[in-house]
């Protein structure tokens, strides 16, 4: 997989880069979730990372997902969280960084137990803050920052994280740039 990949409303993915796509398992939380192998590489050094520097345990909520379990979601979101909230919050089927492999949603280990509901998530916002200064050593970066919605078209997103290589992240890093302003060279 290109680790520069752009996938959104846009630039929804092909059906040769799902078929390119090169899954591993990693298991977390009891659960199997699947990623480039580069990736969870990188997370677990994330991972490590983070808890000696802050303190803070950080694991997957959501990896890799099929167009199938895309679908699935937006039901499911449909019904917890209203039509309105996913709209805004879940990319159509084809249109969602997660069918690379290189996108992932984190939780944190809160009170005895990981985060999961979004609105959970969302209060825990100052400990994710924490997270972001540490992502580009790994090479993954915030991939909807507060401040570039308008470029992004999606909402600041506080545990979406998305691999893009360590050049790269530092790059977008020091230009204060999304993967939208790097790939149309804005
Ligand atoms: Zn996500």
């Amino acid at each position: 997989m290109n680790y520069q990949i752009l996938v959104n409303k846009d630039n929804p993915i092909s059906k040769e880069d799902i078929q390119e796509n090169v899954l591993y398992p990693i298991i977390e939380r009891e659960q199997l979730f699947y990623l480039d192998k580069k990736v969870i590489k990188q997370y677990l050094k994330l991972k490590s990372r983070v808890w000696k520097k802050t303190g803070i345990i950080i694991a997957l909520d959501s990896a890799y997902r099929s167009i199938e379990e895309q679908e699935k979601i937006i039901k499911e979101m449909n019904q917890q969280y209203g039509e309105v909230y996913t709209m805004q919050y879940v990319s159509n089927p084809g249109e969602s960084e997660h069918h690379t492999g290189l996108a992932l949603d984190l939780t944190i280990y809160e009170n005895g137990h990981y985060l999961t509901n979004n609105y959970e998530l969302e209060s825990a916002v100052s400990k994710f803050q924490e997270i972001y200064p540490l992502l580009g050593y790994y090479g993954f970066i915030l991939r909807y920052p507060k401040g570039k919605e308008h470029i992004t078209h999606t909402p600041y997103e506080i545990w979406h994280i998305r691999y893009v290589g360590v050049k790269t992240s530092k790059l977008l890093k020091k230009k204060h740039q999304v993967l939208e302003q790097y790939k149309k060279k804005l």
